[in-house]
């Protein structure tokens, strides 16, 4: 069974052990209901998970802080800074440490906000709004550019990701609100364009 059957999950193949280095196969491992990629040399299953990104809000006045993406995928293009959780450190710690890197920023999260999952690419989203302790900000390795923007400038047509449109469109229709209510959801694949 190739792993595109799981489920219609397209991840990324293993192909070896790495445990031992020999070649795994796929198969659905007994007592298990999924395929998975399994190493008959020394008996490891390497089980693939979703995996978590965690960005942050930064607000300073009525401004939020954007980043321009200088990788790809999506060069060139506006996001909250957001990257992928690592090992040993908690979802909070993961908003300041993105912060830091893509913006440079130093910040204090002021709660959770968003949890999206976006599951056709095996990944949960979660932004938390936060207060930007200072104006010493200014583009970290992966950003071309860092600025504040105030809701009027929000490059809508140049945002990044889908997930961080849905946050900036929660934050604004809530705004007023106090305090923040949290938003779960789903963002799933753009229907692909027609054949006609
Ligand atoms: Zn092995």
């Amino acid at each position: 069974m190739r792993p595109q059957d799981n489920g219609g999950i397209g991840i990324r193949p293993v192909n070896f052990c790495s445990n031992c280095g020999n070649k795994v196969v796929t198969r659905i491992p007994s007592g298990d209901d999924k395929p998975r990629f399994v190493c008959d040399d020394c008996g490891t299953i390497h089980y693939r998970n979703p995996l978590m990104v965690i960005g942050a809000i930064p607000e300073w006045g009525d401004k939020i802080l954007l980043c321009k993406r200088a990788i790809e995928p999506r060069l060139g293009f506006w996001t909250l800074p957001a990257g992928f959780m690592e090992l040993g450190e908690s979802t909070g710690q993961a908003a300041l440490r993105e912060t830091l890197e893509e913006a440079n920023a130093r910040i204090e999260l002021t709660g959770l906000y968003t949890m999206l999952s976006v599951p056709h690419v095996n990944q949960v989203h979660i932004f938390y709004r936060a207060r930007l302790l200072d104006l010493d900000f200014g583009p970290g390795m992966e950003s071309l550019e860092v600025a504040l923007f105030a809701e009027n400038e929000i490059p809508w047509d140049e945002l990044a990701f889908r997930t961080v449109t849905t946050t900036l469109k929660h934050y604004y229709a809530d705004r007023r609100q106090k305090p923040f209510p949290v938003h779960t959801g789903e963002v799933h694949a753009p229907p692909r364009p027609s054949k006609s």
